[in-house]
């Protein structure tokens, strides 16, 4: 079997994986960006989402910035989308659209990232999956993979598990927390005289639709099941199957009411990955727990905002990227750690950046001063961070401690 040899390996290239394997290549790293669809952004453009959630803390003040920034304003250079300039505003409570986030359309943003990936020398892998490891006692030496050419492996100095669902830590290993999974039926549709909104304006007629809007008596039986926990391979199959036909039944109603035809409601484009929203994520030297806002945590690696609520700023800590049992690897993106509703705030798009840009510049450091993860010294990692822009501790940016 063919080896091929990188300082820095990035499984997944989803939002995580991308800020991850810019990170590393900018900071001279040859990296490897390995991805099993043959498009970049994982959930983010795949699973057909189109926000880019906040990264400031619907009061005023901006926490993710660097990479979650830069990435943010990249997903629309390709189509709409903008930031609204009131973003600063201070909100005490109500809807979020004014907060420091933008709606995008997910081919456009794939095509933003991608250029990216592109200018920092990010050598790219599609169409490749990942499926075994090579250990050398608790340490990860190499990758496994196969496409095309058949199976491959991708020996690295480091290696950053960016895939959603903990490929790599789980191959080596590693402890891993899941959660469950209530039903998403999503699809980007063609429907003539859609009103345009901040949330659904993809261009004239097109519109992101998804059942979870309809009213309550609307939805299909087992809508809301929290289910697919630890999915199976079979419950994917099973998932796609049973909200592809509560689709095609969506379609019939909508003929059958006589309000559209074929030509005035048809769908686009479906999601290609499974809306999963939390799968498997590292049981990590440390796991945030929920209430964790507003806390100090001496090795945070950036900030992240609650998209769900105003005022709440989380620290993330390097242990949250660290695997037990397993050396050689840092999580990024959903798979880092946290449990419960803290997962709900380290899942999405900006704290996937943050996480991933943070999971970059340490596996750069870690081949520079040939040492491993768990090893580097945090205070390494925080200075070269903050050399990126990356703001660490609330009161980097004015805020305090609850
Ligand atoms: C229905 C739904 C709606 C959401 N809405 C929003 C929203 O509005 N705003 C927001 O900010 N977030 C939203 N999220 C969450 C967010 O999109 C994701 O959690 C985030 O994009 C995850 O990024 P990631 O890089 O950690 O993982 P992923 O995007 O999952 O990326 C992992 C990548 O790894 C690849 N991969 C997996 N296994 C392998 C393997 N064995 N070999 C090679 N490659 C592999 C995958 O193909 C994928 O590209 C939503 C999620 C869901 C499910």
């Amino acid at each position: 079997m063919k080896t091929k040899r990188y300082d820095v390996v990035v499984v997944g290239g989803g939002i995580g994986g991308i800020a991850a394997a810019i990170a590393a290549a900018r900071r001279g790293c040859k990296t490897a960006l390995i991805e099993k669809l043959f498009v970049p952004g994982g959930l983010a453009t795949s699973g057909l989402v189109y926000i880019y959630l906040p990264i400031c803390d619907g009061c005023g003040t901006q926490v993710s910035k660097s990479l979650a920034e830069e990435l943010l304003h990249k997903s629309f250079l390709y189509g709409p989308g903008s930031v609204d300039e009131k973003w600063q505003e201070r909100k005490a409570h109500g809807h979020d659209s004014t907060r420091y986030r933008c709606i995008f359309s997910p081919a456009a943003c794939m095509l933003g990232w991608e250029s990216m990936l592109e200018e920092a020398g990010v050598d790219v892998w599609y169409d490749s999956l990942v499926c075994g490891v090579r250990m050398e006692r608790r340490r990860v030496k190499a990758v496994e993979l196969e496409n095309m050419s058949g199976r491959v492996a991708v020996a690295g100095k480091v290696f950053v598990d960016a895939s959603g669902s903990c490929v790599v830590a789980r191959l080596a290993g590693a402890p891993t927390l899941s959660a469950n999974n209530s039903r998403t039926i999503w699809v980007l549709d063609h429907q003539k005289g859609v009103k345009p909104s901040p949330q659904k304006d993809m261009g004239e007629h097109l519109a992101i639709n998804y059942i979870s809007s309809l009213p309550p008596e609307e939805l299909p039986p087992d809508y809301d099941k929290p289910n697919y926990r630890e999915p199976s391979g079979k419950d994917v199959s099973e998932y796609a199957l049973s909200t592809r036909r509560e689709l095609r039944q969506k379609y019939l109603d909508a003929y059958a009411s006589g309000k559209y035809d074929r030509t005035t409601l048809f769908p686009v484009k479906l999601p290609i990955m499974p809306q999963f929203r939390r799968i498997w994520c590292i049981d990590g030297k440390t796991t945030l727990q929920p209430d964790q806002y507003g806390m100090r945590f001496e090795d945070s690696i950036g900030m992240v905002a609650d998209w769900r609520r105003f005022g709440e700023v989380w620290e993330v800590p390097y242990g949250s990227l660290l695997p037990q049992k397993v050396e050689g690897v840092l999580a990024a993106g959903r798979c880092t750690a946290a449990a419960g509703d803290a997962w709900e705030v380290t899942r999405v798009i900006p704290s996937a950046a943050v996480t991933g840009e943070a999971a970059g510049v340490a596996a750069a450091l870690c081949v520079k001063r040939r040492t491993i993860p768990s090893l580097l010294p945090v205070k390494a990692l925080q200075h070269a961070l903050a050399e990126n822009g990356v703001p660490l501790h609330l009161p980097d940016v004015g805020l305090s401690y609850k």
